[in-house]
């Protein structure tokens, strides 16, 4: 038994090879189109501020990539030292984004770690995919 006797055996009659073809066809699509997919996904956002943002500077949610909206004030409490040296509980507020399909708030943070505005972040967002 050699190679070629193996192939035709595989192979019973043109009918067998043109469903193996046209499924090999099929898979070499699908491959094309999810590695397409995935590209048009990675050039479409740029990651600043620790979120994504598109074309038109609209940031999206890191996780899930759902599109972000709703900037609101959240409470929160921080922790100082008062006159006495004694740690004493802050309120406090920021300002975030909430995504409601990760159920996470993401707040706008540069690379030295301080927070910014949305007004400062729209601005100093450069859309500059890592592709083109
Ligand atoms: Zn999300």
């Amino acid at each position: 038994m050699n190679l070629s006797t193996t192939f035709q055996d595989f192979f019973a009659d043109d009918r067998t090879a043109l469903v193996v073809g046209g499924f090999l066809g099929a898979s070499a699509l699908i491959l094309l189109g999810v590695f397409l997919w995935k590209r048009w996904q990675y050039c479409r956002f740029v990651y600043q501020f620790e979120l994504l943002w598109d074309k038109a500077i609209q940031p999206y949610c890191p996780g899930c990539r759902k599109r972000l909206a709703d900037w609101q004030q959240h409470a929160s409490i921080k922790f100082r030292k008062d006159a006495e040296g004694k740690t004493v509980k802050v309120p406090t507020t920021y300002y975030a984004f909430h995504c409601s399909r990760c159920m996470k708030t993401y707040r706008l943070v540069d690379s030295d770690g301080y927070e910014v505005t949305l007004e400062e972040a729209r601005k100093q967002v450069v859309f500059k995919p890592l592709c083109k």
